[in-house]
């Protein structure tokens, strides 16, 4: 069932509630979440009676043009998703929030992240008479609400968290609040931030909350929802059945460096892991070190100061292209990789090079830079990657959904580091990663989802189970049967321990 990608999404959610300029506050919140998508963004927002939207494909800039933006220019109140989607999944009508008009209110809804059980609750609401519109989870989340009998709104939000699983958040505006909540794992963030004249605002990553010139408040924490409204804000739980497990990929890649999650701010979190990498893999012999423009630069930074070696720019990004996997399909990916970074040939000349890198998925990336950097007269070039081997496919909304695109699942690193031409290959542990990011949280691996480095899915697989367990290759399987947890008593795989 995982097959049927474009599911899977990374994107970013912001709400504000209480503000005479919410859509063009929302408009600039979104602008700095537009890391996180970049195939179409949407705005749904309220005066506190009517609810309306405006959305399109492709950046913020293109998706909602300041025509379109002076529509909601009266309103107080909104919400706002950038999307981010893969091949298949791109048609306008996926593009969030939806806003629904029923006879007794209207909803403006978005998520981020990936509802794990969304194909069996579509399925079953399917046998059972709903129609849908589109391809998305979010479709689902408002069916569950609609169908509860319970009295108030808030209750069937309620009840309804409570039948979806996987890592999520989930942004509502009705005209009498803005709610937000956040799967019983956290795996996916929210943050809540106050403005000085007191309008409330949420967003995926603090950095739309610095950008509004808002105080950061709290962290939605896992199993909790926010409920904003008039009366100010209150923070409730809909499940006791929690486990923090924040995603490691939020610090590792997604997230903006000057974002701060559970109180660890990603730069200094993705220094550490330089730092820890360095130590762990130190490149004796090399000249200088060189970050993979742009997630990659943090890392790269603490990766230098551990090994007393200067930090170079010895890659050029264009910052005008957008990130490489939002391209579709591999040719175009590759091609990407070539728009996107050139090597900078005076400074990496019949140099040794330690090429740091944030991960390798399917190893497009580190090939062609590996090959970028020889081309432009590098003499070594030894690539470090600032986490742990991606061996597993992830389910919880990053887009790497299947093990066959996954290189690490069927590759060591000396076959890696052959197939990418670097002179050494190594990663950083994830007892190296954990620390590095040092949540420090008294739970399995320290509070954090490392689902695609160890194999263990703190939400559960759903309606994934059967394929991830017949797709898995020999190398996944020697890595889970190395790791006891995974066995039953009879030393079988065990699915139900997962
Ligand atoms: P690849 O070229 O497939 O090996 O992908 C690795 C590159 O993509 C790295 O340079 C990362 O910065 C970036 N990356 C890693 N994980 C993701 C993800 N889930 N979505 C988009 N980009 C990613």
């Amino acid at each position: 069932m995982y097959e049927i990608k474009g599911l899977n999404e990374e994107c970013g959610v912001f709400g504000i509630w209480n503000h005479p300029e919410s859509a063009r506050l929302t408009y600039m919140g979104l602008l700095s979440l537009q890391h996180r998508g970049q195939e179409g963004a949407g705005i749904v927002s309220s005066n506190g009676s009517r609810l309306q939207g405006e959305k399109g494909l492709g950046l913020l800039s293109e998706a909602i043009t300041d025509v379109e933006l002076n529509h909601l220019t009266d309103d107080q109140h909104a919400i706002g998703h950038v999307r981010y989607a893969t091949s298949g999944n791109k048609g306008i009508e996926n593009i969030q929030p939806f806003l629904y008009h029923f006879y007794d209110m209207s909803v403006g809804v978005c998520h981020n992240g990936n509802l794990i059980n969304a194909q069996s609750l579509r399925r079953n609401l399917e046998k059972d008479g709903a129609i849908f519109h589109s391809s998305s989870d979010t479709e689902v989340i408002m069916h569950l609400i609609r169908r509860s009998k319970a009295d108030h709104f808030e209750d069937a939000l309620k009840e309804s968290l409570n039948i979806i699983k996987g890592g999520f958040t989930v942004a509502l505006l009705t005209k009498d609040a803005l709610y937000g909540a956040v799967d019983p794992n956290a795996i996916r963030p929210l943050a809540v931030g106050r403005m000085q004249n007191g309008a409330y605002v949420i967003a995926s990553e603090t950095c739309a909350i610095d950008v509004l010139g808002a105080e950061f408040i709290q962290d939605i924490h896992a199993g909790e929802y926010v409920v904003i409204n008039d009366e100010g804000i209150r923070v409730e739980s809909y499940t006791q059945e929690t486990t923090t497990a924040i995603s490691a990929m939020e610090y590792i890649y997604f997230a903006r460096p000057d974002s701060t999650i559970s109180g660890k701010n990603v730069h200094a979190v993705r220094k550490e892991s330089g730092k820890k990498l360095a130590q762990e893999s130190p490149a004796l012999n090399a000249d200088m070190v060189i970050g993979v423009p742009n997630s990659s630069l943090s890392a790269a930074t603490g990766f230098a100061e551990a090994s007393n070696l200067p930090y170079e720019m010895g890659l050029v990004k264009n910052q005008y292209v957008a990130r490489t996997f939002i391209q579709p399909t591999q040719e175009l990916r590759e091609q990407g990789v070539r728009d996107k970074l050139s090597a900078v040939k005076d400074i990496v000349h019949d140099k040794n090079i330690v090429l740091v890198d944030d991960s390798i998925v399917r190893g497009t990336t580190s090939k062609r830079i590996v090959k970028m950097l020889k081309d432009a007269g590098a003499n070594e070039v030894h690539v470090r990657i600032a986490s742990p081997e991606f061996m597993f496919p992830s389910f919880y909304g990053i887009d790497v959904s299947t093990s066959a695109e996954l290189i690490s699942a069927n590759k060591s690193p000396e076959e890696i580091k052959e197939y990418i031409g670097a002179d050494s290959l190594s990663y950083l542990s994830v007892e190296g990663l954990i620390d590095a990011i040092g949540l420090n949280i008294d739970v399995p691996y320290k509070g954090l989802c490392v689902e695609s480095f160890t194999g263990d899915y703190p939400a559960g697989l759903y309606d994934y189970e059967e394929n991830y367990y017949a797709n898995l290759s020999p190398r996944q399987k020697d890595y889970l049967k190395a790791n006891k947890q995974f066995f039953d008593r009879e030393g079988n795989l065990n699915v139900k321990s997962i």
